[in-house]
């Protein structure tokens, strides 16, 4: 893609503070450092979304992921701040957050306290009619 800045990132086009790079992926930190430490996990290729991406790199992507958790969990700790946890968040479509619409999964190193914003999801119950409901229809598209 000739006009994806992360397409030109990944194959490193555009200098990126880059933390890992293998044959299908670039791992670099996000431009945004309001949770320090946060990385982007970027395929080489370029695909969408989470819905277009092949399941292979799906598993890849987890397992780099993994790999960055217990090495942010190690630096932090070597550095004298201990984490108090980590987030791996992927968004896709605006609706959702995504802002670039090149498939990335953040990984996020937290400190208690560092954003106001989490969680993502407020406290709502759904009537238990309804619940099965919903249920047997995510249920029904699996199947189908
Ligand atoms: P999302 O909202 O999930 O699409 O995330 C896009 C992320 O990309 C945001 O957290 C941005 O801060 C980050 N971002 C955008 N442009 C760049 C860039 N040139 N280098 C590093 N991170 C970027
Ligand atoms: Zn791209």
């Amino acid at each position: 893609m000739d006009n994806c800045i992360f397409c030109k990132i990944a194959a490193g086009k555009i200098p990126s503070n880059t933390v890992y790079e293998d044959e299908d992926f670039r791992v670099i930190l996000d431009l945004n450092q309001g949770m320090k430490g946060h990385m982007l996990i970027l395929p080489k290729e370029h695909y969408e979304n989470f819905y277009e991406l092949p399941d292979e790199l799906a598993a890849k992507a987890m397992i780099l992921a993994k790999k960055l958790s217990l090495a942010a969990r190690k630096a932090f700790e070597k550095a004298g701040t201990p984490l108090d946890g980590l987030n791996i968040l992927q968004n896709n479509g605006e609706a959702a957050g995504q802002s670039v619409m090149h498939y990335h999964l953040h990984v996020l190193p937290r400190i208690k306290g560092d954003d106001p914003l989490f969680p993502l999801w407020s406290e709502a119950a759904m009537e238990s009619g309804d619940m099965k409901a919903l249920a047997e229809s995510l249920k029904g598209a699996l199947e189908s």
